[in-house]
């Protein structure tokens, strides 16, 4: 039973639409996904309908873009955190207004690294927008597609390592929901929220970089329900140490690809996975809306 708890379509940055998506979750031999979009919920309809036909099984799910507010070095820092939200009710008012901000201000930030970017660059918004499907959350890969196209980097990854990245001159950080916040909500929807390759990119020191470990257990106190530890980006030596507080605090633990499409990422449908045990600890947890099994 192939398990795969986190994937993104046209509705996000993927490259390929929610149908499409299953498909090669058929083909890949993955049998329940999750269609977990950057902050929309929009590719839930299409994505059930393609799951019955193919006779997959398909769990809502949204990526939500939050951050954490965080001292170091006796400065207050934001570090991104992506909350997986599984099986949350759409039409919870607080959490749609959350989702809603986040794809307002990606796009006002958006518009704002297109306009550094002009500076140096041919890049125009609307080069950008022909990258995506109407409606779709915006975040650095359509401007990385924009690049593509006009030939400055060869692929979605060459911009992420050089004009995109961090410290390449051109990032502007999202203001986005607080965790605590985000994960309030997603509970009070119903939903069960697992943190999106916790530490990830971390290699060789778990404290650098990204959420100090202590802000771990604030999280857990504020209804965190899990991580998603076998993820591509999540080092060894996280892991570890994330199973570790799993196992302490009773969480549920996942596995899942992060499929982007073919194209839009190197991660492959089903190359993680979740197992039984751990998916039915969702669907116990959950109670916004039904998983299509
Ligand atoms: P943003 O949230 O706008 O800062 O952009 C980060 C998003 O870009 C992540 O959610 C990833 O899905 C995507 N991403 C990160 N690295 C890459 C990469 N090398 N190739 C394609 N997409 C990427
Ligand atoms: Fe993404
Ligand atoms: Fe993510
Ligand atoms: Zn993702």
């Amino acid at each position: 039973m192939i398990i795969d708890l986190h994937s993104h379509s046209t509705r996000s940055d993927g490259k390929e639409s929610p149908t499409e998506v299953f498909e090669q979750a058929a083909l890949a031999g993955v049998n329940i996904l999750a269609l977990t979009d950057h902050d929309t919920t929009s590719g839930w309809d299409e994505a059930g309908v393609a799951a019955k036909r193919l006779g997959l099984g398909f769990v809502p799910g949204i990526e939500v873009t939050t951050r954490a507010k965080v001292q170091r070095e006796g400065h207050e820092r934001f570090i991104s955190v992506h909350m997986l939200a599984y099986l949350p009710d759409p039409n919870h008012a607080a959490l749609a207004s959350v989702l809603g901000d986040s794809v307002s201000t990606r796009e006002i930030r958006a518009k704002a690294m297109v306009d550094l970017l002009a500076k140096d660059y041919d890049i125009t918004w609307d080069l950008v927008l022909e990258q995506l499907t109407e409606g779709a959350t915006i975040g650095r890969p359509a401007l990385a597609d924009a690049l593509v196209q006009m030939g400055v980097v060869s692929h979605r990854s060459e911009a992420f390592e050089s004009i995109l990245s961090k410290n390449g001159g051109y990032y502007i950080p999202a203001e986005t929901a607080d965790v605590f916040d985000a994960i309030r909500l997603i509970r009070e929807a119903g939903g069960v929220p697992i943190i999106a390759h916790p530490l990830g990119g971390a290699p060789d020191n778990l404290d650098r970089g990204d959420l100090p470990q202590e802000h771990f257990e604030l999280l857990i106190a504020g209804g965190l329900a899990g991580f998603e530890v076998y993820h591509r980006e999540v080092p060894q030596v996280a892991r570890e140490w994330l199973l570790d507080l799993a196992d302490k605090h009773d969480l549920i633990v996942t596995g899942s690809s992060d499929y982007h499409g073919e194209h839009g990422k190197p991660n492959r449908l089903g190359e993680n996975h979740t197992s039984v045990e751990m998916f039915e600890r969702i669907l116990a947890m959950a109670s916004g809306v039904q998983a299509q099994l």
